[in-house]
C-alpha cells in the first residue's frame, strides 16, 4: 500500500497562496464608485445601527446598515431599484460614520441615496419637498426676514401663523422661530471697517518678533451668526484679533449642511461652488479657513470632497478648523484662560453639549476641557446623547416628537447639572436646548471673550 492509500498516513495538502486564483470581485466597477475607500467593507457587525438615535427611538426606521451599504449594494445589483422612502428620516446627525469600525462611508452613501431620492423619486409639486425646499435655503428666507428683522421675529412668533404653517407647510407650531438681529453681522464688519481695520487692531496685539504670515484667517461665519445670532461672529472676530490674528471674511454662501440633509445636492454645489472658489484663492495666499458652526466645518471639510469635484475643494478642506478647535492649535489659549478670570454676565455655570457635527471632528472635549482651569466659571458635559434636532429635522412636523424623544435624556442632564446655562457649537443644537430646558445658551468663542477681550 503507498502512503497515499494508507489511511493512517497524513499528508499535508500544498498551501495555498492564492496566485492560482483570479480574484473575485463583487462589484468589478469599483474605480467608478466614486465613494471614498471602505464602500464595500461593512461586514454587517451592526453597530452603526446601535449608534443611530433615529432607529433608538423610531421603530420604522431600518438604521443606518441598511441605508447605507445594504441599499448601495442594491443600487448596483438592480439598475431599477428604487430608493427607499425612509432615507428621508436619517437626520444626518453623522454619528453612524464615527461609529462605524471599519471606515464604511456611511454619510457619503446617505447623501448621495437621498439626493437620488429627491431627485428622481420625489415629486416636486409635493407639500413635502416645498417645504424642505424652504428649509434647506434657510439662508434665502433669512436674507429676507433681515430686511424688516423686529416685524420677522414677531409674525413668525406669532401663534395663529405657526398653527397656520404647521396645518399646511408641516413646520411645528412648537418651534419657537430664532429672533433675527437688527443688524447683520455683515453689516456690523463692514461698518466696523472691515478687513482693513481688522489687520490694524491684529497688529497692535501681535508679538513683535511673530511673523505676520502665521496669523491670518478666513472667516466662514454661515447663515445663522449672520443673521440671528451676531454675538458668536464678533466674538470671534475680537477673540482671533485679541491673539494678533488678522480676519478677512471673504464672500460666501449657506455651506449646504441643510441641503445635504434634504436631498438637494444640485443647490449645494451651487453654494460649495463660491464657499470654495473664495477660500481657496485665501488659502493661496496664506490664510486658514475657521467657522464658527461644527456643521460649516464638517461640511467643508469632509462633505464637499466626499460629494462635489470642484477645483481647489481638497485645499480648502485640508486647511478649515473650527474656530476654538484652531485656538488649542495654533495660540496659547489655554494658558491665557488659565490666567483669566470671568466676571459678570458669564460668571456662571455651564452644561456642555457637544454637537454631533463637532464629535465627527474629534472636538468633543474641547470646551470642557479648555474651560476646566477658567476662573469664575464650572462647565459640566452633558453626555454623548444627541440633541435630536439635526438642522432641519426637528422643523418638520412629522418629525417633531421623535426629535424631542431624542433630546430627552440631553435636556434631563442638563436638569441635573449645577448650571442653568447651556453652551454648544452648534446653533441648531443650542434652539433644541432652549427649547427643552428654556435655558440661555452660549457659544464657547463668548465666554473665550469674556475671559480675554477688554470690553
Ligand atoms: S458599523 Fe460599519 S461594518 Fe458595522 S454594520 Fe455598520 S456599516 Fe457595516
Ligand atoms: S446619520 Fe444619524 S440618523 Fe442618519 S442613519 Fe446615521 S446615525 Fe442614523
Amino acid at each position: 500500500m503507498s502512503d497515499a492509500e494508507d489511511p493512517t498516513t497524513f499528508s499535508p495538502a500544498e498551501p495555498t497562496t492564492g496566485e492560482e486564483f483570479e480574484p473575485v470581485e463583487v462589484f468589478p466597477d469599483n474605480d467608478d464608485f466614486d465613494l471614498r475607500p471602505g464602500a464595500d467593507n461593512c461586514y454587517k457587525c451592526s453597530t452603526c445601527d446601535t449608534n443611530c438615535p433615529v432607529a433608538e427611538v423610531d421603530d420604522d426606521f431600518p438604521g443606518p446598515k441598511f441605508q447605507g451599504p445594504e441599499q448601495w449594494r442594491l443600487t448596483q445589483t438592480d439598475d431599477d431599484y428604487e430608493i427607499d422612502d425612509s432615507i428621508t428620516s436619517c437626520s444626518n446627525c453623522l454619528r453612524c460614520d464615527n461609529a462605524c469600525p471599519s471606515g464604511v462611508p456611511l454619510s457619503q452613501m446617505h447623501n448621495t441615496a437621498r439626493g437620488r431620492y429627491v431627485d428622481e423619486q420625489m415629486s416636486k409639486l409635493s407639500v413635502e419637498y416645498i417645504r424642505n425646499r424652504i428649509l434647506a435655503n434657510y439662508r434665502t428666507s433669512a436674507w429676507l426676514a433681515s430686511k424688516v428683522p423686529r416685524l420677522s421675529t414677531f409674525v413668525m412668533n406669532n401663534s395663529a401663523v405657526r398653527w397656520v404653517m404647521d396645518k399646511t407647510m408641516g413646520i411645528p407650531k412648537e418651534r419657537d422661530f430664532p429672533a433675527f438681529a437688527t443688524e447683520t453681522f455683515q453689516e456690523w464688519w463692514a461698518k466696523r471697517g472691515g478687513a482693513d481695520e481688522s489687520r490694524r487692531r491684529a497688529r497692535q496685539n501681535r508679538p513683535d518678533d511673530a511673523d505676520p504670515s502665521d496669523y491670518k484667517v478666513a472667516y466662514f461665519h454661515g447663515c445663522y451668526s449672520n443673521y440671528n445670532t451676531t454675538q458668536v461672529g464678533k466674538a470671534m472676530v475680537r477673540v482671533y484679533e485679541e491673539l494678533g490674528f488678522e480676519v478677512v471674511v471673504p464672500e460666501q454662501k449657506c455651506s449646504g449642511t441643510p441641503m445635504f440633509a434634504n436631498g438637494m445636492l444640485d443647490d449645494a454645489e451651487r453654494h460649495a461652488k463660491v464657499n470654495v472658489s473664495s477660500m481657496s484663492d485665501l488659502v493661496e495666499q496664506g490664510y486658514d479657513a475657521i467657522a464658527s458652526c461644527t456643521s460649516c466645518s464638517m461640511a467643508l471639510r469632509q462633505e464637499y470632497p466626499e460629494l462635489f469635484d470642484i477645483d481647489g475643494i481638497e485645499k480648502v478642506s485640508e486647511n478649515t478648523y473650527d474656530s476654538v478647535e484652531y485656538l488649542r492649535i495654533h495660540t496659547d489659549i489655554a494658558d491665557r484662560l488659565s490666567e483669566a478670570t470671568v466676571e459678570g454676565d458669564l460668571a456662571e455655570e455651564f452644561a456642555y453639549h457637544a454637537p454631533c457635527h463637532g464629535r465627527n471632528q474629534g472636538l468633543e472635549r474641547q470646551a470642557v476641557e479648555l474651560f476646566a482651569e477658567l476662573d469664575g466659571v464650572g462647565i459640566e458635559d452633558v453626555g454623548d446623547s444627541c440633541s435630536g434636532i439635526s438642522g432641519t429635522y426637528g422643523w418638520k412636523s412629522e418629525k417633531y416628537e421623535i426629535s424631542m424623544e431624542i433630546g430627552q435624556p440631553m435636556f434631563d442632564h442638563m436638569e441635573d447639572s449645577a448650571g442653568e446655562t447651556g453652551m454648544t457649537e452648534c446653533p441648531t443644537c443650542a434652539m433644541q436646548m432652549e427649547h427643552g430646558t428654556g435655558y440661555d445658551v452660549r457659544h464657547p468663542l463668548e465666554l473665550i471673550e469674556a475671559a480675554i477681550v477688554e470690553a
